[in-house]
């Protein structure tokens, strides 16, 4: 191969790591992102849950005080049955406690109702916590493996910045600009691949006789169809990529 396309081949093989690199420094922060999101989403409903529970544990203490009350109301209404004169007024007062005591007995039910119901999302909630732990504990896994991954691709960047200067250093000046030029209209790559015939950067067939003339490797040749500068791919490399 000729040694300038072998030098632009290095360039853009140097491009290439440094674009998945540049890309990844932006992806991975906002995965970094996603994953705090997740992780506060997940608290805060696990939050929510816990002040479910709560809410009813408040709500049936409050009625366990007003039954409390009922009773010591019931038991007062009992001690005074000695003090009614008439018969009239007696059976009004025993009508009076047997409601209040029928009242008293619906609101035990429902706080036994309530007890059970607390019970069972207590129980969800150690699942919920258990569940919320691993949730968390993979996600902070995942955060710090990020956090090294963009460790790593800070120091391979000026690596790579570096190796790049000096590669470019030994291309001419008119080649690499063409070269900058076709890069920055083609996605990056400005060389492609020619085999059996075909531009594998468009996939074109090109002429036989443009393609003989590149064969000859005297001078370089752009693709006709999408202008990026081919280079001839060596039997042994094509058909170890294309069976
Ligand atoms: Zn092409």
């Amino acid at each position: 191969m000729r040694e300038d396309l072998r030098q632009l081949l290095d360039l853009q093989g140097v491009d290439l790591r440094i674009e998945r690199i540049k890309q990844a420094q932006e992806d991975l922060p906002q995965e970094m992102k996603r994953l705090d999101e997740g992780m506060a989403e997940e608290r805060e409903k696990f939050g929510q849950f816990v002040e479910r529970a709560d809410e009813l544990e408040r709500e049936r203490r409050e009625k366990e005080r007003d039954l409390m009350s009922e009773m010591a109301k019931v038991k007062a209404l009992e001690g005074r049955l000695f003090e009614i004169k008439t018969n009239k007024e007696y059976q009004a007062m025993l009508r009076e406690i047997g409601l209040r005591k029928q009242k008293n007995s619906g609101l035990e039910d429902e706080i036994l109702r309530m007890l059970d119901e607390i019970d069972a999302l207590r129980k969800e909630q150690q699942e919920r916590d258990q569940e919320l732990k691993a949730f968390l504990a993979r996600s902070m896994e995942r955060r710090q493996g990020i956090e090294q991954e963009l460790g790593v691709m800070g120091r391979e960047l000026e690596e790579q910045l570096a190796r790049r200067a000096e590669v470019a250093r030994g291309i001419e000046g008119d080649l690499l600009r063409r070269y900058e030029r076709i890069r920055a209209r083609r996605a990056g790559a400005a060389l492609a691949a020619a085999n059996q015939g075909t531009c594998l950067g468009c996939h074109m067939h090109l002429p036989p006789q443009f393609y003989n003339e590149l064969l000859k490797q005297a001078e370089l040749h752009t693709c006709p169809n999408c202008h990026r500068i081919l280079y001839v791919k060596e039997v042994s490399e094509a058909s170890a990529e294309e069976p």
